[in-house]
């Protein structure tokens, strides 16, 4: 009988606001060191924290978007530890601690591996602060504390041991960013540490209680929680099946070895002797804010798939694809409202456009060109200034260069020939230039026809039109009529 894996994720999130969660530092991102601190998140003695509204907001937008349980009061509490990067020596957190629940508790989230739909259970999502970040430069026996992290807004997503493999794992992941992107909760920068994942991982015999655990740390992208707990699995497997124990640690992901081990957490006390905050009020939701909030969330992804299907009449492949993140779909109906062709544009985007972002490893937000440049490159095949063959080599030029689709188009003399008398010269050459194929097109063998629009084609760099070459190309071998 094989294993049966059981994962479950703890996801720490940045919410996306303009300043920490209990002061009114900035949150920027890439700040020198130490410039954005201030008492409060320095924990100097005496310095009040007060609770940044927009975070709490934030927080419950995520609880409603992961269908969860909201409580209407909850408590911060002190989470007691030491550690050099956390100068007050605990950190504001929640947690369940007797009467006082987190923010809100029992969700889901709903993903899809290989064709299959399955719910992932939330067990809880609550908010607390950012410690700073310790630096250990490569010269000279020190260490350095940057504390612009400090007390910046996290919301942590706790699941339960719902997640059957790493690919689901994977799959969750990917979700579960899309969906807080899409809401504004987050950018889910996983290589700027706004979003981190901690994954708890063991193995049981089907119908068993629940093996050893190990927690995995250190993971800085999807792709590398994706392989540390398959690494992770494949570990346990092998310790069980030598009739091994799986010792219940902390490991670490080594991103270069693609393997995990064992080490000591920075967070290795026993217990934390949680207290609630004396400093602050408890946190009091009343329906009417909840209310306001469930009103603020943006459409979601699946909704937005699903309007995108019937506005612009578009497969659900297309639309999914489409929605994939929230840049991509605001560029496609950007373009689509700059010009109504939504599937030339669904095509271009899905094609070229979408093969030049992974090529070149960007994301839709780093493209030179704008959605309206996209909407007149389509335009011009649609009015017959260019061919579509044509078309290919000007969205190249365009992803390169930024110009627009016209100004790459008179610059490169690209315009379609559409002239009739000039392009019956180059048909009358063709054919006197290949009586085979003339005869096989005369003896019924279409192919011959493909045969020499494709050399009309080529005379003309490309730039005759089509439609117009295969008509003469008929009239003048006597195949139109009847
Ligand atoms: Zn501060």
């Amino acid at each position: 009988m094989d294993y049966e894996t059981v994962i479950g994720l703890e996801i720490h999130v940045q919410l996306l606001t303009q300043s920490k969660m209990f002061c009114g530092c900035s949150t920027r991102f890439g700040a020198p060191p130490n410039t954005q601190t201030c008492p409060v998140c320095l924990g100097l003695p005496g310095a009040l924290p007060v609770i940044n509204r927009r975070a709490v907001e934030l927080g419950l937008r995520a609880a409603l978007v992961l269908h969860c349980t909201v409580h209407p009061t909850s408590q911060f509490h002190r989470k007691n530890y030491y550690y050099p990067d956390l100068p007050k020596n605990y950190q504001i957190s929640q947690y369940q601690y007797l009467e006082h629940p987190p923010l809100a508790t029992d969700g889901y989230l709903e993903i899809e591996v290989d064709g299959q739909r399955r719910r992932v259970g939330i067990r809880r999502v609550h908010l607390e602060e950012d410690t700073g970040k310790l630096v250990h430069p490569e010269e000279g026996n020190v260490s350095w504390v940057d504390y612009n992290r400090s007390g910046v807004p996290l919301m942590e997503i706790v699941t339960y041991p719902d997640l059957r493999s790493p690919q689901e794992a994977r799959a969750f992941l990917l979700k579960l960013r899309q969906v807080l992107q899409y809401a504004e909760v987050s950018t889910g920068r996983m290589e700027e540490g706004t979003l981190r994942c901690d994954a708890n991982v063991s193995l049981r015999r089907p119908g068993e209680p629940l093996g050893v655990r190990t927690e995995v740390k250190n993971m800085n992208s999807i792709r590398s929680v994706e392989r540390a707990l398959a690494y992770e699995v494949a570990r346990q497997r092998e310790l069980l099946e030598r009739g091994e124990a799986v010792v219940q640690e902390t490991r670490h992901w080594d991103e270069r070895r693609g393997v995990t081990f064992a080490s000591r957490s920075k967070e290795e006390a026993e217990d934390y002797r949680y207290f609630p905050e004396p400093d602050l009020v408890p946190v009091e939701v009343t329906p009417e804010w909840l209310e306001e909030v469930r009103r603020g969330v943006p459409e979601l992804p699946d909704a937005r798939r699903d309007r995108i299907m019937a506005q612009y009449a578009l497969g659900r492949y297309d639309a999914e694809l489409l929605v994939q993140t929230r840049a991509t779909a605001d560029f496609f109906e950007a373009a689509v409202a700059a010009h109504p062709s939504p599937k030339a544009i669904a095509n271009w985007m899905l094609g070229e456009v979408s093969a030049y972002l992974n090529e070149h490893n960007l994301e839709i937000e780093q493209l030179r060109i704008t959605p309206a440049q996209l909407a007149e490159l389509v335009r011009l095949v649609e009015d017959g200034t260019i061919s579509g063959r044509i078309a290919k080599d000007v969205i190249a030029e365009m992803l390169q260069t930024g110009d627009s689709p016209r100004s790459i188009v008179d610059r490169q003399g690209l315009v379609q020939i559409s002239d009739e008398a000039a392009l019956r010269e180059t048909v009358e050459a063709v054919i006197q230039d290949n009586p085979g194929p003339v005869r096989d097109v005369l003896a019924g063998k279409e192919k011959a026809v493909a045969f020499l629009v494709g050399q009309v084609m080529r005379r003309t760099q490309g730039r005759a039109n089509p439609a117009l070459v295969q008509r003469l190309l008929r009239e003048r071998l006597g195949l139109l009529g009847g």
